[in-house]
């Protein structure tokens, strides 16, 4: 099988599964686990933050900074296309009581920045939710995987400050991001008081993410972590991955790329496939095919059975990631499966 659905179905390496083995344990909770600390450690370093707290997933994340950030009743701003705003169940508002306040996505990935400043110009009047949080997400994930420059996340933070509200960065991807825009990790997060990123996905992981901040934003994260139950006790299973993740995992995203980047133009030769065109690509490709649902059924019917699995996005549109697990072989099988199912496909 090529799996081209989600950067999510990559399997740990040989390494993470002996590290794994190996790794010195202790409970987590206590902040006892040592490898649990040194990933941590790790991660608040390459953010360049004070502090990492160790979380069951990238949606944990986001909604722990969202409930640090926001108290109940304040908005929190967020991209209309944004996973925080679409993908995660609505923890903000079912969890956290958080007014989620969504501002125009561009094609970029950038938030409108009138629109932005408009919610955050909201009169300090008794009928409004004030707002107190700004989310960002880099690389963006709904917006075809990409890398949203720095100068974007400069411009909407200045906004944020000037109204003194905090800034998060949903970074699930901010390697991919960082690579793509051939800055650190750590300048991206710097204008953002909080970052969450993924292990569990191109980077290989099994499981886990990290939220980065200040000590203090830190030892609330750790409060509302306990309260959401993701508490974990020998957790250093996990954080054992993570390690090696960022220590040999890291750079090799930039292949995944690459790898992206000769799927879009193999399926772009494809008649009847639009691949749509992205200022920075990442690991992500979107496309449409021509037709209706039912044509653009068959299509992905006819790729399932030459072993080939996309991600379905609309009636008619899909979406392919590359990860490691996908090579540069199984880029030219699936883009010559696409020509055939394509062809299957329009044929009626
Ligand atoms: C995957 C993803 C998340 C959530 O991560 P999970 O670990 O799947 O909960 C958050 N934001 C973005 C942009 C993502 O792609």
């Amino acid at each position: 099988m090529i799996d081209l659905r989600s950067d999510t179905v990559t399997l740990p390496t040989p390494a993470m599964r002996e590290a794994i083995a190996r790794a010195e344990l202790g409970d987590d909770v206590y902040g006892e686990d040592p490898t649990v600390n040194r990933l941590q450690e790790m991660a608040a370093k390459i953010t360049g933050k004070q502090a990492a707290l160790m979380v069951a997933s990238g949606t944990m994340a986001n909604l722990i900074a969202l409930m640090v950030h926001c108290p109940r009743g304040r908005k929190a701003i967020v991209g209309s296309k944004a996973h925080t705003f679409i993908y995660e169940a609505g923890g903000g508002s079912a969890l956290g009581g958080i007014v989620m306040v969504p501002v125009a996505n561009l094609e970029t990935g950038a938030l409108d920045l009138a629109a932005l400043e408009h919610e955050l110009a909201t009169p300090p009047d008794a009928h409004f939710a004030q707002p107190a949080l700004v989310a960002l997400e880099n690389t963006h994930n709904n917006c075809g995987g990409v890398a949203v420059p720095a100068s974007h996340l400069a411009d909407a933070a200045t906004l944020a400050r000037r109204h003194r509200v905090a800034v998060h960065l949903d970074g699930a991807r901010i390697f991919n991001a960082a690579i793509a825009l051939e800055t650190d990790v750590a300048a991206l997060c710097s204008y953002a008081d909080s970052v969450s990123f993924c292990l569990s996905k191109g980077l290989a992981c099994p499981v886990g993410s990290l939220l980065c901040g200040s000590r203090d934003f830190i030892a609330q994260a750790h409060r509302v972590r306990k309260l959401l139950g993701g508490g974990m006790r020998q957790a250093g299973i996990i954080a054992a991955a993570g390690v090696v993740a960022l220590e040999t995992m890291v750079e090799r995203l930039a292949e995944d790329h690459l790898n992206a980047r000769a799927l879009a133009e193999g399926l772009g030769l494809v008649a009847g496939i639009n691949v749509q065109a992205v200022s920075r690509r990442t690991n992500m490709v979107f496309f449409e095919v021509d037709g209706d649902q039912r044509t653009a059924e068959k299509f992905q019917a006819a790729l399932k059975e030459r072993d080939i699995l996309i991600g379905r996005r609309g009636p008619n549109s899909f979406r392919a990631v590359t990860h490691y697990g996908i090579d540069r072989a199984a880029i030219d099988r699936a883009v010559c499966a696409a020509a055939e199912a394509a062809g299957e496909a329009f044929a009626g």
